[in-house]
Parts: C-alpha cells; sequence; structure tokens
C-alpha cells in the first residue's frame, strides 16, 4: 500500500507522515530530506546560490551514496554512510535546496530512488511535493496538507526554536512565501493538487486529528 502526503512547508507533512507510518508499521519516506541531502554534498562541493553549477549538481545527486536507516524512528538520513538527519536541516541548506529541487537531473535520479525504495519496501507513506502527481499516480491514498501561511510560519518558528536555531519572524514568512511560490511554479514536479488527492485544511487541528482522520479514511476505504 502506497500513501502519499503532498503540501507546502510548515503544513504538518513530515509529522504526520511520521505518526501516521508508526500506526500502520510501515516504512516513512521524507523526500524533501532527500532533495536537501544533494543540497548538502553541493555545498561540500562548493556550490553557492552565487555559483549554482547546474551540471555538476546533476552529478552529484547520480553519484550520491544517499540512504535511510529504518530502524529508528524518524529514520536517519544518511549521506555517504554517515547521519546527516540534523545537519540538513541547517538554514544554510535551507536556503540552497531550490537549486538541487529545480534541477531536473537532480529531480529524475530522486524519483528514481524513491520508486525503487517504494519497490522494496512494499508499503509505505511517502511525503513531499509531488509524490501523489508525478511519483505515485497510483497510489492507494493521497492526502495533501494545507494550512493558513501564519500557522505554518508559527509551527516552522517553533520547531527552529525547539532545536535552539535563531530565526527571525519576519524573514521566515518572506522565506516561506518565496518558497511556496518556487515550489508551485517549478517547470517540473510542481507542488499540484493531485485530482484524487483528499485535502485536509491543519490550520485548526492539532496532529493527533490529523492522523485519526487519515487513519479512519484509509481503515473505511480499505474495508469496501
Ligand atoms: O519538505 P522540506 O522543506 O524538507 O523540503 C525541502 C525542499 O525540497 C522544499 O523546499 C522543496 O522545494 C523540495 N522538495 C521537492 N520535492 C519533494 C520534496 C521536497 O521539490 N518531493
Amino acid at each position: 500500500m502506497i500513501i502519499t502526503i503532498d503540501g507546502p512547508a510548515g503544513s504538518g507533512k513530515s509529522a504526520t507522515a511520521e505518526q501516521l507510518a508508526q500506526r500502520l508499521h510501515v516504512p516513512h519516506l521524507d523526500t524533501g530530506a532527500m532533495y536537501r541531502a544533494v543540497a548538502l554534498k553541493a555545498l561540500q562541493d562548493g556550490i553557492s546560490a552565487e555559483n549554482p553549477d547546474q551540471q555538476r549538481i546533476g552529478q552529484l545527486a547520480i553519484a550520491i551514496d544517499l540512504s535511510f536507516d529504518w530502524n529508528t524512528h524518524p529514520a536517519k538520513v544518511l549521506l555517504d554512510k554517515r547521519d546527516v538527519s540534523s545537519d540538513i536541516r541547517k538554514p544554510e541548506v535551507t536556503a540552497i535546496v531550490y537549486i538541487a529541487a529545480d534541477n531536473k537531473v537532480v529531480r529524475s535520479e530522486l524519483v528514481r530512488q524513491q520508486r525503487q525504495i517504494a519497490a522494496q519496501a512494499g508499503s509505505l507513506v511517502t511525503e513531499g511535493r509531488d509524490q501523489g502527481t508525478l511519483v505515485f499516480p497510483d497510489a492507494d491514498f493521497k492526502f495533501y496538507l494545507d494550512a493558513d501561511i501564519k500557522e505554518r510560519a508559527r509551527r516552522r518558528l517553533a520547531e527552529l526554536t525547539r532545536k535552539g536555531i535563531a530565526t527571525d519572524p519576519q524573514a521566515l514568512l518572506a522565506d516561506m512565501q518565496a518558497r511556496d511560490q518556487r515550489d508551485k511554479s517549478r517547470g517540473v514536479g510542481a507542488l499540484l493538487l493531485a485530482q484524487d488527492a483528499i485535502v485536509l485544511d491543519t490550520t485548526a487541528m492539532t496532529l493527533p486529528q490529523v492522523v485519526d482522520a487519515m487513519v479512519k479514511i484509509i481503515g473505511s476505504k480499505s474495508n469496501g
């Protein structure tokens, strides 16, 4: 069974996907982490906003040694066999992740890896921007999470504060608006609402409420 969860940054995808996967006893794939890992590799290689070497970043994605350790919750992200789960969330990586996400070679390589992971896992909860539209158009269940941008920015600020990363709220809101715009207008792999996706507006919902709603929908449809 493949379950896709797409939506903009801060809509609650990661936490929801993680908890839903645990409830269903299946792995959770965070595809944003894969774009972030390519961006981290690119940073290490000297790629920056000033030097966005498109050809090089494509080569890096094709050669990347990227894997997940599913024994922990959430799964650990391993780049060159090293745990980079926290490094990929750093602001300097977030700042250039668009270079990886906008690159067609990077996208096709990561989409290939995502389908391979799904084929090996059999069942998967996978989250990102293009999972229900492009990567798994035949998924058994497709969810699209959304929330008011101010609420999404508030959640992201709380998350960064918890991690001890100092953040200017105004700059964070502006950055989120810019990321939404980029995610929605990308030539390939854009954030779109799949025709057959179930939309959940999480603005006024708690995390358990969102997960419960999904479990209910999956249960009712799975039982005919
Ligand atoms: O979800 P997260 O914010 O960690 O994703 C990092 C970046 O990767 C996003 O800004 C988005 O542009 C990109 N992304 C993507 N396609 C996906 C998942 C993430 O383009 N399937």
